[in-house]
């Protein structure tokens, strides 16, 4: 099969519960099949899509111990699901999910924040070379019981030519900021631009103030390659999806928004994008829907 895929050829192939299952299995045992509980090689059990392992007879199907299992839900539906979240540019909101795969809200809720989930860049590369770095605010979900609506900081840190972070921010004060880029940003760092925002002197340590360039934007957006433009237009495109797609988004969901953003940015030349976060969400723990709003409801 090809692994670069358009819709057509998405329904296609993945049209049918067994194509599905073939395809996982393809994923999870690239050296055949092995047993989840004692890792011994196991046989199929004709016609069930099952697998009866050799050394302790543990019977089990391709999708146990993943986060496909127990769900009522319909693999070619998660496979669209995982399709349509990987391919928009944007993003897509639970809503659009449920209105385009037939599901009720609560299960595309559900889908959407375990395709996220599984997108989430498990441990970051620092950023090296030349690096943007700026902030946003984001307007927060209009909450009624709320009297003030406190727009969220969103640090921006982008390498040219390179990835991407997007990281919400507790404010926008020099301290915050400098653990981010500490966070973020590696030691062999060549170039950081920013604009002439009074926290970044201040964020910098001196290794890094000392490859620190400035663009005043009050006068210039570049100055030859002295810019902050490519962080600025992720920024543009978080916009446009928080705006478009997500119709604001809550404070305790803004991270999760903003990985879901960066895996997408970051991977926009992996043409085996869909594939790459099907193995991850079979690789993912599972996280159960009554963990999941608790988690949600804690962060609250
Ligand atoms: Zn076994």
């Amino acid at each position: 099969m090809r692994d670069a895929i358009n819709l057509p050829d998405l329904i296609k192939e993945f049209g049918d519960d067994e194509s599905c299952r073939r395809y996982i299995e393809a994923l999870r045992w690239r050296k055949g099949v092995t047993c989840p509980r004692c890792d011994k090689p196991a046989t199929a059990i004709a016609n069930r899509f099952q697998y009866d392992c050799d050394a302790c007879h543990y019977q089990f199907s391709v999708t146990s111990g993943t986060i496909f299992h127990d769900t009522h839900l319909p693999l070619t539906k998660w496979f669209l699901a995982t399709y349509l979240l990987c391919e928009s540019k944007k993003g897509m909101s639970a809503c659009q999910i449920q209105r385009t795969l037939g599901i009720s809200y609560k299960t595309a809720w559900y889908l959407c924040h375990r395709i996220r989930a599984a997108m989430l860049e498990v441990a970051p590369e620092k950023l090296e070379g030349t690096v943007e770095i700026d902030e946003t605010y984001v307007a927060g979900k209009k909450r009624r019981w709320r009297a003030k609506n406190e727009p969220q900081v969103v640090i921006g840190i982008r390498q040219r030519n390179g990835d991407l972070r997007l990281i919400r921010a507790k404010d926008a004060k020099s301290a915050t900021v400098r653990e981010i880029i500490n966070a973020n940003v590696g030691g062999h760092v060549e170039v950081i631009l920013t604009d002439e925002s009074a926290i970044y002197p201040w964020a910098l340590d001196n290794m890094q103030k000392s490859k620190h360039k400035t663009i005043n934007h009050s006068r210039e957006y570049a100055h030859g390659d002295v810019h902050t433009n490519t962080v600025e237009s992720a920024f543009s495109l978080l916009k446009r999806g928080i705006v478009g797609t997500w119709h604001k988004v809550s404070a305790k969901h803004l991270p999760a928004y903003l990985d879901e953003m960066c895996f997408r940015f970051n991977n926009r030349k992996n043409q085996f994008l869909f594939r790459d976060t099907l193995i991850r969400l079979i690789l993912s723990p599972n996280l159960e829907y009554k963990d999941l709003t608790a988690k949600a409801e804690n962060a609250a």
